[in-house]
């Protein structure tokens, strides 16, 4: 299965937009980001500190300035990655940052635009024209799913009922990883149906929200495309690798606010904060390297991205910031974020021959509808064959070229063949003159069937045939040499850019560890200075790693803040609910409830088992309790005992219209009087018009039943068995 098992860290570049013209208009002169591009570093001043306070620098594996074009950052920091699906690895984009930043313009960008297009049409451009530039013996098949998750639920883009149905639910595998169930995918043939896909999605997106730019900031995206190839090994077999790259926009990374909201607002923020925040401290837990437990589960979104964070893939983050010194502090914790995630390691491979590649089984049912062609073909050659034979009268000419035809293995000509068979018989039957009509008309009635079920086999064959994309097939029209040449030309600028910046990083830090080597001194006096200067430069460096210090505990204390608002939030919650439980639901019901409940590790959340259990429905259900002896229906024991202690009238039986009659209790030895009565009595209450009372009447018998000795107390007609049995 795996062919690289070297670890690589993820890739980080950071991309700063240009200041927009509300802010030029309203703040001052400039941003507070600088970049340096020849060294990959960002320089954040702090627009409220005084000057001599040093600025803060981060050092990343790329950095675009608000000049960069949306080219520039593809061929540099994505292509490869690309390239890496389409050789079968898993790969993971995602943009992170602040609402506002850049995150939709670099994912997406203006797609009209060629200069303005993003990450995800330049990847399809990328895919397609890959696929047709490569040797005619690979097969590709191109798959696309969009979904995005809102309030920790998973929505299906491509279903249209995405809106009425409930989320999907996680699943994981050992072959595929996390994967989502149920989930729509559209096998793609073209540049034009990808972008067609990717079309639907947003317009879902959309529809599901009143404002467009509020809905984004709120929910993560994500486009997950997986290309299958198969190509001949040297074992001579067709062996299939899969890349599956995920293309994510996720949501702002700004605290949202909750402060001052409530009910569905309070737990929207809380549920976003939750996914990012989870996100955050996987990216924590992984940089630090130290902790063994990466709490992976604890949001829908670190799931999905299990395998691009540590796991098997190769991810490169885009970390988006705003110039605006408004946005400081949202800033500086973007830039945290990366620089953390810079450390985090992924074991990536070649996904070959998994077993769920759905590239194999189109290829076996068209292997199967191919076979299943031919052997019709066979059929009515030899059908043909004794039909020739009975028909001396045929020309030897029209012979040769049916044989001709025989040979041809193609489909068209196979179906044109069989038509003209078909034909031929069906005049055949029409002119025989011995034949019955009734017969006739069966036999031309089968052959019409076996027309039918030929011409839908073909159809289906070249439908399944037609999804697979064949290498090579189309380069023509594609492309030419130079173009190919000039790609090829650009991505080596782009690899020796990232080298020389590269080899700059290095350089800075080993001139800072070996400037002091380099150093000889010609008098005290001289070292004295030099080593005053070298003071100076590490007391700058410790005061700026106290001011990280003092940032990071700041930040740490105002989480925490959040958290136990959040946690005096759900506690009071919580309480609330036990109040009603406590005071609404009787303690039996409860119990009844409580037992049923079983946690699912698997969804992480309590479930209710079922009633009965599944296997014994029927036969549980078919059973009826028996009644005990001396009771006409079933009875519980509890229902016995309140009977006996005549607690409540609704345990006591089931005719009220005798308790009139057993105001004295019933003397066992005047059974027969009492039947005898009760028949005599029965049409009487029925008529009577004071029948209402009689309830009333029951009820109160019942209070004074209390003081009647249990041995007497038989008194209603389903306990005269008893007295009976005495
Ligand atoms: P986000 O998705 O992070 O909320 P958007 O991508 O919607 O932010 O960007 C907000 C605005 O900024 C858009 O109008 C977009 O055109 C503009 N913008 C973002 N990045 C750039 C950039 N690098 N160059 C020019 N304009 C940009
Ligand atoms: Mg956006």
């Amino acid at each position: 299965m795996s062919k690289n098992k070297s670890s690589e860290s993820v890739k980080v570049v950071v991309r700063c937009r240009p200041l927009n013209r509300k802010e030029e208009s309203s703040g001052p002169v400039g941003g507070i980001v600088q970049m340096d591009l020849r060294l990959g570093q960002v320089i954040l001043r702090n627009p409220r500190a005084s000057p001599s306070e040093p600025q803060k620098t981060f050092t990343f594996d790329a950095v675009y300035d608000g000049n960069s074009k949306q080219r520039d950052l593809y061929d540099e920091s994505v292509r490869p990655l690309i390239d890496s699906v389409l050789a079968g690895f898993n790969g993971t984009i995602f943009a992170y940052g602040q609402t506002g930043t850049g995150k939709t313009y670099t994912m997406q960008g203006a797609w009209l635009d060629p200069e303005k297009r993003g990450v995800i049409p330049n990847a399809f451009d990328h895919i397609f024209t890959h696929i047709s530039r490569s040797q005619s013996d690979k097969q590709y098949l191109v798959r696309a799913s969009y979904l995005e998750i809102y309030r920790e639920e998973i929505r299906d883009l491509l279903d249209p009922n995405h809106s009425s149905t409930r989320g999907l639910d996680l699943r994981e595998s050992p072959e595929t990883g996390v994967y989502v169930q149920d989930l729509t995918s559209c096998v793609c043939k073209s540049i034009k149906e990808i972008e067609e896909v990717m079309n639907v999605g947003n317009q879902a997106r959309v529809v599901g929200a009143t404002d467009m730019n509020e809905h984004s900031s709120r929910s993560h995206a994500l486009f997950l495309i997986t290309v299958e190839c198969s190509q001949p090994g040297p074992d001579g077999r067709k062996h299939i690798r899969v890349g599956r790259l995920n293309l994510v926009d996720l949501a702002g990374s700004e605290r949202q606010a909750k402060t001052g909201v409530h009910g569905e607002r309070l737990k929207e923020a809380a549920k976003i904060n939750l996914s990012l925040s989870a996100l955050g401290n996987v990216i924590s837990a992984l940089a630090d390297g130290r902790s063994g437990h990466v709490p992976y589960r604890d949001s829908k979104l670190t799931r999905l991205l299990q395998d691009s964070l540590g796991g098997n893939a190769k991810t490169v983050m885009v970390a988006t910031l705003g110039p605006a010194p408004a946005h400081y502090d949202e800033t500086l914790t973007t830039l945290r974020y990366a620089n953390r995630a810079k450390n985090i390691q992924n074991q990536p491979k070649v996904n070959e021959d998994p077993k769920d590649a759905l590239l194999r089984e189109f290829q076996k049912e068209i292997a199967r509808l191919k076979a299943q062609l031919n052997h019709r073909r066979w059929r009515s050659k030899q059908k043909k064959e004794q039909v020739d034979c009975e028909d001396w009268g045929r020309d030897s000419d029209e012979e040769m070229e049916d044989e001709e035809e025989a040979v041809e293995t193609e489909t068209d000509d196979y179906v044109k063949l069989e038509e003209q068979r078909l034909e031929r018989e069906k005049e055949a039957i029409t002119e025989d003159q011995f034949l019955l009509v009734e017969e006739k008309q069966k036999l031309l009635g089968d052959l019409r069937k076996e027309q039918e079920a030929t011409e839908q086999l073909t159809a289906k064959y070249k439908a399944m045939e037609s999804k697979l994309l064949v290498g090579g097939k189309n380069i023509m029209d594609h492309t030419n040499e130079q173009q190919k040449m000039l790609e090829v030309k650009r991505q080596e600028i782009a690899e020796q850019t990232r080298k020389e910046r590269e080899i700059q990083q290095q350089m800075l830090v080993q001139d800072e560890e070996t400037v002091e080597l380099r150093e000889t001194f010609t008098s005290l006096q001289q070292e004295v200075e030099a080593k005053t200067k070298k003071l100076k430069k590490l007391y700058s460096k410790l005061q700026c790693i106290k001011a990280e210090i003092k940032d990071m505990n700041d930040e740490h204390v105002g989480s925490r803040q959040e958290l136990e608002q959040t946690q005096n939030e759900l506690t009071r919650e919580l309480k609330f609910k036990y109040l009603i439980i406590e005071n609404f639901i009787p303690p039996e019901e409860k119990n009844k409830i409580m037992n049923r409940l079983t946690f699912d590790p698997e969804e992480d959340q309590w479930n209710f088992q079922p009633l009965v259990p599944a296997q014994s429905k029927f036969s549980q259900m078919k059973k009826r309790p028996t009644s005990a002896v001396g009771y006409k229906r079933p009875i519980s024991q509890y229902a016995r005992v309140a009977i006996a202690m005549g607690a409540h009238s609704r345990f006591r039986a089931e005719n009220i219209m005798f308790l009139e009659l057993d105001m004295c209790p019933p003397n066992p030895s005047s059974l027969d009087c009492l039947a005898e009565a009760a028949t005599n009595q029965t049409p009487s209450q029925e008529n009577s018009p004071t029948r209402n009372r009689d309830i009333h009447k029951s009820s109160s018998w019942c209070q004074s039943s209390k003081s009647i000795p249990f041995s007497s107390s038989n008194n209603s007609l389903s306990a005269c068995p008893a007295a009976l049995a005495k």
